[in-house]
């Protein structure tokens, strides 16, 4: 077998910075805490550089594999992950007279969405650790990912989503592989169904954070947008916060870039997009808190983003801190808007949960939270096409005059 080069030294509880042996499967920590990996950064250090890095011809993901834990090449599971490209939002950012506009558009990866990224990582680590087979809640893209994924690497799936998760979302998910339920309630409540079954149903948890290495997989969203932008960060990252894996993840991944000598110390503000019908960070962050209370009630139709607890609120909070950025909620209504906006202006079709995230700009820049020279990146999650789309109000008959006056409205 082809071992890969790999640096992982150990794992440590995210809250008490207590170790774990790293290859051998883990949830959380002893105190209930999300488990981050470690990895020796000065032989990284000796073992990477930009000249060989850009030399590579694998593009995605799997570029970064070094700065990754899995060891074995056959467990690598690939479904054509690409780098997903930086989209300038011209149009738009000459109307709002302000720096271009970068959406990092990950709806080009695989099943759709930046899902791949942390289920590809987490579906190749239980695999090295012989897993047959793994449970998850889902509200769509993460159970989707976790089907195909489990698909390609031989390994049973269980997806629990909300009965009223989108339905191309459940379908995805049932075709790709995974035996799916849908559940009467929201997404916590199908992670209590995953967490009570793991006696009886034999599987492994692989709820967000519940498992280390779903975060490894999101934070090369870091690298490949540092990398893309030459190895600078922008000044501000918008990015639409449900368990905040990515925002985490990215976070841990310039500390280890900094680390390694490929940036300096700079960071972006980091922006935590929720929706008002669901923003237990935002309510969080105003209120200084260093948790979340849980949200009641929480609607919204970026269901990605719907998430009322998050296990790792304070890792998501302090990033935020950190970076000296902030948390922000946007109404659904404002959402819809913008995705409609982004989609006529400048052609680009996001995902709610994206288009949150440029309502959220619109709001901040009106709040002075971002100023008008800012570079800011917002960070489009998901495929547009998995949404529910606007109703053709228009039609024609074709035995009466086709009325080409009217079709122009004139
Ligand atoms: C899961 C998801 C999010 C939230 O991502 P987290 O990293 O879990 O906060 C945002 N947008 C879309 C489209 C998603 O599928």
């Amino acid at each position: 077998m082809v071992e890969i080069q790999t640096f992982t030294t150990h794992l440590e509880c995210s809250e008490t910075g207590k170790h774990y042996p790293a290859d051998q499967l883990h949830n959380l920590s002893d105190t209930g805490k999300p488990l981050l990996v470690r990895y020796d950064l000065a032989s990284l250090r000796e073992a990477v550089n930009k000249d060989d890095l850009a030399a590579k011809l694998e593009g995605g993901f799997w570029r970064y594999r070094e700065f990754l834990p899995v060891r074995q090449e056959t467990n690598v599971m690939r479904l054509g992950e690409v780098t997903t490209p930086i989209i300038p939002l011209e149009t738009t950012s000459q109307d709002l007279n302000v720096e271009t506009i970068l959406v990092k558009d990950e709806g080009r990866l695989p099943t759709g969405s930046f899902k791949a990224r942390g289920l590809a990582l987490a579906v190749s680590m239980a695999r090295e650790f012989d897993v047959k087979r793994i449970a998850m809640p889902t509200n769509g893209n993460a159970g989707a990912a976790l089907a195909a994924y489990c698909s390609l690497a031989g390994i049973e799936s269980y997806v629990f989503c909300p009965d009223d998760t989108p339905d191309v979302n459940a379908r995805e998910i049932e075709l790709q592989g995974a035996k799916t339920f849908l559940v009467n309630g929201l997404i916590n409540d199908c992670g209590r169904i995953v967490g009570e079954g793991q006696e009886p149903g034999g599987w492994f948890d692989c709820s967000t954070l519940k498992e280390p290495y779903r975060i490894e997989g999101k934070k090369t969203m870091g690298i490949e947008l540092a990398e893309q932008l030459g190895w600078t960060l922008p000044d501000v990252i918008f990015y639409p916060t449900g368990g905040g894996t990515g925002l985490i993840g990215m976070w841990k991944a310039f500390d280890e870039l900094e680390a390694i000598g490929f940036i300096g110390s700079n960071r972006p503000k980091m922006v935590a997009v929720q929706a008002s019908g669901c923003a237990p960070i935002v309510r969080a962050w105003e209120q200084g808190a260093e948790h979340a209370s849980p949200w009641e009630n929480a609607q919204t139709y970026a269901a990605g983003i719907r998430v009322p607890v998050a296990i790792g609120d304070f890792l998501i909070l302090r990033a935020i801190r950190e970076s000296h950025g902030f948390a922000i909620a946007v109404d659904d209504e404002l959402i819809e808007q913008a995705r409609t906006e982004i989609a006529h202006s400048d052609g680009l079709l996001l995902c709610p949960e994206g288009a949150a995230t440029f309502a959220a700009y619109k709001q901040a820049l009106k709040n002075g939270q971002v100023d008008r020279s800012d570079k800011c990146v917002l960070f489009n999650c998901a495929t547009g096409l998995k949404y529910p789309m606007p109703q053709v109000e228009r039609s024609l008959n074709i035995n009466q005059e086709i009325d080409y006056n009217g079709i122009l409205g004139h």
